[in-house]
């Protein structure tokens, strides 16, 4: 175990924050830092066709120890972490036999870690957590990712007793700017699916996202001065508040679980002349997806047609576009890689958490290039805060199920 948390440690101090508005690929310099260090690691472990290409895209070979065939599988995972916080000068404070209390993080601060607030906690009482210490997020999203897939092809290649086919390993730059998949080649990976190692808690397994899209909607006003503006002016604010008040009001992240999907306001900008609203929707259903791309449509035809006569031009314009779809139908075709991936944790002890992922990942994005990819869990807990943790028993785990999916790809496919 303890190798585990080195190994984890020595990633996470390296600072990789990524930065949505830049434009190169990796978006930070400093992202390089990190995917230098792993190119040399891998090869020190012994992987073999290490390579980086010019975008900080890392891929590794494990060869295959068996005479049969078996299909190439992969393991992916991001090394970048989110702008949303900040990951220079992280440190990790590992907590051992963790009693179920409160963790102050930091006193001074006065920044307490605490299962009254954060009842997952509390399944991990007797185990290893490693926390931050309250300035900074930890990283274990995706670094306890990475941490698991070194460390399972570590372990198969110190134990060749443990049959296994060609494994393809990938870690990608990016992946909390939305950009982790856009760079990656598929054909180049060479596998017939792959695992995202980029879940929470233990025992995630997840094969169905959220349908995806984005929606500008542009008001175009008529500015007239006040005192002269009876049946002349229109604002074009209050037609963008007509235009949300129209819209289903429970249908909002905040009041929707599970299946439900929603419409969602990010953002007003707005002056008599013309206002914008930004809005995205997601729904696991395609249909129902395209039906609530319909009626933001109609919504806008409705008030253009109510407001023709007097402004004799479309005063709403609905740009919508999609961002990215649910994997379900790529997967479900192949079902057999979620199977495999429910079996191995099932044969290790640990109970499967299939459910629904309300966003996207890196995984749904390649499965539509052509890599299926479900998601596992790596671990970790309260992404993207000074609240992160992850158990160190987690991480082990995950290594454990990378190496079991190995193992039970091969003899799924042994004659
Ligand atoms: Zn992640």
């Amino acid at each position: 175990m303890q190798h585990i948390i080195d190994r984890f440690v020595s990633y996470v101090t390296v600072d990789t924050e990524s930065d949505p508005n830049s434009e190169t690929t990796p978006s930070t310099a400093k992202q390089w830092d990190l995917a230098n260090q792993l190119v040399e690691e891998l090869k020190t472990i012994g992987m073999e066709d290490v390579t980086i290409d010019e975008n900080a895209y890392i891929m590794a070979t494990l060869p295959s120890n068996v005479d049969h065939d078996v299909p190439v599988i992969g393991f992916v995972a991001h090394f970048d972490t989110t702008p949303d916080f900040t990951g220079a000068n992280v440190k990790p404070q590992i907590v051992k036999n963790y009693d179920g209390g409160d963790i102050v993080l930091n006193a001074e601060q006065n920044i307490v870690l605490s299962p009254s607030y954060f009842k997952d906690m509390l399944q991990y009482k007797g185990q290893t957590l490693i926390t931050t210490d309250g300035t900074t997020l930890l990283g274990a999203d995706d670094k306890a990712g990475i941490t698991e897939i070194v460390s399972a092809m570590e372990y198969l290649i110190q134990h060749p007793e443990i049959k296994h086919g060609k494994i393809r390993v990938g870690f990608t730059p990016d992946e909390e700017i939305g950009r982790g998949a856009h760079k990656f080649d598929v054909a180049k990976f060479g596998a017939e699916w792959a695992y995202t190692m980029d879940g929470s808690q233990i025992g995630e397994l997840e094969y169905e996202n959220f349908n995806a899209a984005g929606v500008k909607v542009t008001f175009k006003g008529k500015s007239v001065h006040p005192g002269y503006a009876k049946g002349k002016m229109i604002n074009s604010m209050l037609l963008a508040n007509q235009f949300i008040a129209a819209l289903p009001e429970n249908e909002v992240p905040e009041r929707t679980s599970g299946y439900e999907g929603f419409y969602h306001v990010v953002g007003i900008t707005g002056s008599i002349e013309e206002s914008t609203v930004q809005l995205i929707i997601r729904d696991h259903d395609k249909a129902k997806f395209e039906a609530r791309k319909e009626n933001v449509a109609r919504i806008a035809e409705e008030m253009n047609a109510s407001y023709l006569k007097q402004f004799g031009e479309p005063i709403v314009i609905a740009d919508i576009k999609d961002q990215y779809y649910n994997m379900k139908e790529k997967v479900v075709p192949v079902f057999h890689i979620v199977d495999i991936a429910e079996q191995a944790m099932k044969d290790l002890g640990i109970a499967p958490l299939i459910k629904p992922i309300r966003g996207g990942t890196d995984g749904c994005q390649l499965s539509y290039m052509g890599l299926p990819c479900p998601n596992i869990f790596a671990g970790g807990h309260n992404f993207h805060g000074k609240y992160e943790y992850v158990p160190a028993e987690s991480m082990q785990k995950a290594t454990d199920v990378i190496v079991k999916i190995a193992e039970l790809t091969a003899i799924k496919y042994n004659g």
